[in-house]
């Protein structure tokens, strides 16, 4: 064993079965899926096949799906034609919430510059976004909402189904980051009562560069990528057929695995725990809220992260300082300081994720590492 692989949250490994069934893609059946010949029409029931599959497993309708280049892209496209197609309507305000990805903050910040009202949503110390602030923001020219189901850093679960209902009633349209919940936890775009809702492939042991948007029958959002007629004339651009035939069965054999996987996560998330329980002064960020078991958020105090991270390293064992957009970055988390953290406890906080393809020997191995660099650490 070279290294004990425990940033899951940043990417996973893909699942061989899911390369098995990319490979022809890759090879023989190379066609351009809106090509009428032969070859084309077999990549393009490929795409048909896979959009299916994703429908079915988000509880969607085919039509419903828009395959994209992955989780930023279909963030960007939601926010920004969701928003722009609702400013017709004479809706100028958008609500985010403060903990999102960048790819949501990002797309925010230029509906700003573009001359929405954009206000940020605050989380408690927990890191949950309260029902009761997203109602005290909401407008009658609110024209989007967004908020992530899963947070990428702390793994907290955030309160959709019943936040839903008022901006339902409110007008605006419900987009909701599933990316990190999509690994971890069934999702049903009906139940969760949204309009738009992204996902990303390598998130769940299928290939980078690709995802979907859902987007409900009958909301208009205007297209972020055009100049082709592919997606039903809303997303240009020749479909990646081997990714996307990858993502759909990646998605797929996450769902089959899906009770086994939470038992198994839930079982190196103790087992991780019980490895560093010795250590002094290590906090999880956001115990108190209900979290995916996959993604753990802690504090070591008197240990900076990003040399923890070094350390850890040095010894074979891969984690991350917040998320891995942000770990080359000096910034401490918008994350952790949104949720009443200090800077100091913002930088000496770790990511450490778990993903179905890790063993328990490994996470126990990751847990003495882990424990030895603490302590080599805290002697300096
Ligand atoms: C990884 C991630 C994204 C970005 O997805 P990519 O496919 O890597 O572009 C967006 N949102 C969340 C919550 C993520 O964890």
């Amino acid at each position: 064993m070279e290294y004990v692989y425990l940033d899951n949250a940043a990417t996973t490994p893909l699942d061989t079965e899911v390369v098995e069934k990319m490979l022809p893609f890759l090879t023989d059946r190379f066609g351009n899926a809106d090509s009428p010949h032969a070859l084309g029409r077999k990549a393009m029931t490929a795409v048909d096949n896979a959009r299916d599959t994703v429908a079915a497993c988000l509880g969607a309708k085919p039509s419903e799906i828009y395959f994209t280049s992955g989780g930023t892209e279909a963030d960007n496209w939601a926010i920004l034609g969701g928003a722009r197609a609702k400013k017709k309507e004479g809706r100028n305000h958008v609500l985010v919430s403060v903990i999102e990805h960048h790819a949501a903050l990002y797309a925010a910040k230029t509906l700003r510059e573009e001359g929405f009202d954009v206000e940020y949503i605050p989380v408690n110390e927990g890191g949950r976004v309260e029902v009761s602030d997203v109602i005290a923001r909401l407008k009658p020219t609110t024209a989007l909402v967004c908020i992530m189901r899963v947070n990428n850093e702390t793994g907290v679960v955030q309160p959709i189904e019943k936040i839903a209902p008022h901006v339902q009633k409110s007008g605006a349209l419900f987009f909701v980051d599933g990316v990190q919940a999509a690994p971890h936890e069934r999702i049903n775009v009906r139940e969760m009562g949204v309009d738009m809702l992204s996902v990303s492939s390598h998130k769940f042991h299928g290939p980078k560069g690709c995802g979907a948007l859902y987007i409900r029958s009958g909301v208009k959002v205007e297209k972020l990528v055009g100049g082709g007629e592919q997606e039903r004339g809303l997303r240009g651009g020749t479909l990646n057929v081997p990714a996307i035939v990858g993502f759909a069965a990646a998605l797929n054999k996450t769902e089959r695995l899906r009770e086994e996987t939470q038992r198994h996560i839930q079982r190196l998330q103790d087992l991780f725990l019980q490895g560093i329980a010795e250590l002094d002064g290590v906090f999880i960020n956001g115990e108190k809220e209900e979290r995916t078991a996959a993604v753990l958020s802690l504090r070591v105090a008197g240990v900076d992260n990003a040399t923890l991270l070094y350390k850890a390293d040095l010894e074979g064992l891969c984690i991350a300082a917040g998320s891995a957009c942000a770990s080359a970055s000096v910034k401490p988390s918008h994350v952790l300081l949104a949720m009443g953290m200090s800077e100091q406890a913002a930088r000496e906080t770790v990511r450490v994720s778990f993903g179905r393809q890790n063993t328990e020997e490994e996470v126990v191995l990751a847990a003495k590492i882990f424990v030895k660099t603490v302590k080599s650490l805290r002697k300096d």
